[in-house]
């Protein structure tokens, strides 16, 4: 059965059946015993079949689906209110489809791939295989806290690998109930789930493991890698910013706002890839705001009650994003109220708030904002747009609203960020084929599909010779005539 260590301040209790008894020990001892057990366990089995991983996905893929309304009413919980809908759309649907899209691809992607040998080096074959790395930790956010856990499990459990898992301290509901459903159906050596305050995220950062992926802030993403370095862990670091949406000039408003206000309203705005600012051509920045409230009050008519919304996971974060707001109103800038601003249900849902004219210095422009909140910034040309973006961090995503082939061309050429997408918002990420992952601030590596494959993989360049050995015509004493005819062949 899988270990849950699940520890209080620094209290530690246990459930599940972890051999270790976790009252008399520390957690940083829980968590070593935790790892050498699945490290022992890679070790006896270090090359698990195809049928067994597709097995243990399909596994993964069933206990999830069963449990779908569980785990809807535990995120819900957690949110004090998160649509019922948004969840089957941005936890269950993803893990669905890409466990799917995995169990189809796995063959192709584990046939090791056979490389050319140069005319230097022959006979010899060469191939590279993909192994196992061995016990894979992921650190999950709260935001999406089903699907932020289970994706990097689905491509470290493809390619072979256990895995530890930490849930985020903010989503306890959900992180409990994930961890009840690993342990009733998956070995602890196979999959172990820990949940806990920071202090346990801490001493989960700095287990020596085969490959960390880390899904959070840049704040906390530096501090990881500097654990994970202690022990030269590669990491992924799956990390925030602030994505801008470029509005051009050639686009239809209504058709460019629907798609923002779907990926900003989206978790209410508490998403990675959530547009985070407007850029908007200044004479089209008034039609904007009332395009919006429009397009705004059509999908939420209203917001009090309104189970399609979704509510601000806690109340620091509500206070943090409200904090945000009077900021920038206290400097003079412009605040426009999308949707009902009375909110008296008992839950922290927030209207989107548009803001116009603000100075760089405020928060709002600094910080990302992962809530309903968002500016609005005119410009006069395309290249203006550009340097805006390209002034600032290297954001995850970036979207583009555009029909002019040179708009978009130049766009994606002189820009960077993880992932775009033209005329649309969020969806990018959904697409099983394509790798997923931020830039410079925003992260470094891959997931998702293909690219979750081999990051949790060591692709092993392996060259085989049989008895004849042509190279030991290279070999010394050096100044022979062969010696010199292969340099005339080859060093040129
Ligand atoms: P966070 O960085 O506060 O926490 C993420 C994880 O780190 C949690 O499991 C937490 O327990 C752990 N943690 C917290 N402090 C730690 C410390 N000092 N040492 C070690 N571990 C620590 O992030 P969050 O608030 O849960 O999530 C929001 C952030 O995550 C946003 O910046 C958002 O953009 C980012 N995010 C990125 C992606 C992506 O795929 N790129 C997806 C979702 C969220």
């Amino acid at each position: 059965m899988t270990a849950t260590i699940e520890v209080e301040a620094t209290d530690v209790k246990a459930s599940g059946t972890a051999t270790v008894t976790m009252a008399e020990t520390s957690t940083k001892e829980q968590l070593r015993a935790m790892f050498d057990r699945q490290k022992r366990a890679f070790r006896s089995a270090p090359m698990p079949s195809r049928e067994e991983r597709i097995q243990n996905l399909q596994r993964l893929k069933t206990v999830l689906l069963d449990n779908q309304d569980a785990i809807i009413d535990a995120i819900s919980e957690d949110f004090a209110g998160r649509s019922r809908d948004e969840t089957l759309l941005g936890e269950l649907m993803p893990i669905a489809q890409d466990i799917n899209y995995t169990c189809k691809k796995l063959k192709k992607w584990m046939k090791p791939s056979k490389r050319h040998v140069g005319q230097h080096l022959q006979p010899a074959k060469a191939v590279v295989n993909y192994q196992p790395l061995g016990v894979v930790g992921i650190m999950v956010p709260w935001n999406y806290p089903v699907q932020l856990a289970v994706l990097p499990m689905v491509g470290a459990l493809a390619a072979g690998n256990r895995v530890m898992v930490k849930m985020s301290e903010f989503t306890p509901k959900t992180a409990e109930l994930f961890a009840k459903l690993m342990e009733d159906h998956f070995s602890e050596e196979l999959i172990s789930v820990v949940t806990g305050e920071v202090d346990v995220a801490t001493e989960f950062s700095k287990l020596p493991f085969d490959h960390l992926l880390f899904t959070g802030s840049t704040q906390v993403g530096r501090i990881v890698m500097r654990a994970a370095a202690e022990n030269l862990t590669p990491v992924t670091l799956e990390l925030g910013g602030k994505s801008p949406a470029i509005i051009s000039d050639d686009v239809d408003l209504t058709e460019a706002v629907e798609r923002i206000c779907f990926g900003k309203s989206f978790n209410a705005g508490q998403t990675c890839v959530a547009p985070d600012y407007i850029l908007c051509p200044r004479s089209k920045q008034d039609a904007f705001i009332e395009t919006y409230r429009k397009v705004f009050n059509t999908m939420y008519p209203k917001l009090n009650n309104n189970a399609d919304y979704t509510s601000i996971v806690n109340e620091r974060m509500h206070q943090r994003l409200q904090s945000l707001v009077t900021e920038a109103k206290e400097a003079g800038a412009g605040v426009h109220v999308i949707g009902e601003s009375d909110i008296n249900d008992g839950s922290r849902r927030m209207p989107l708030h548009i803001i116009t004219d603000a100075s760089d210095d405020l928060r709002v422009m600094q910080e990302e904002i992962f809530g309903p909140v968002m500016p609005v910034i005119p410009y006069d040309n395309l290249n203006e747009a550009l340097d805006y973006v390209n002034d600032r961090p290297r954001p995850l995503a970036l979207y583009l609203f555009s029909h002019e082939q040179d708009c978009q061309r130049r766009v994606l050429e002189q820009t960077h960020s993880g992932g775009v997408c033209v005329n649309e918002t969020l969806l990018h990420v959904a697409v099983d084929d394509m790798p997923f992952g931020g830039v410079g601030p925003s992260g470094m590596g891959h997931y998702h599909g293909h690219e979750g494959f081999l990051t949790f993989s060591k692709a092993k360049g392996t060259l085989s010779k049989g008895k004849f050995n042509a190279a030991k015509f290279m070999y010394p004493p050096y100044g022979g005539a062969l010696g010199k005819m292969i340099f005339k062949m080859f060093v040129r």
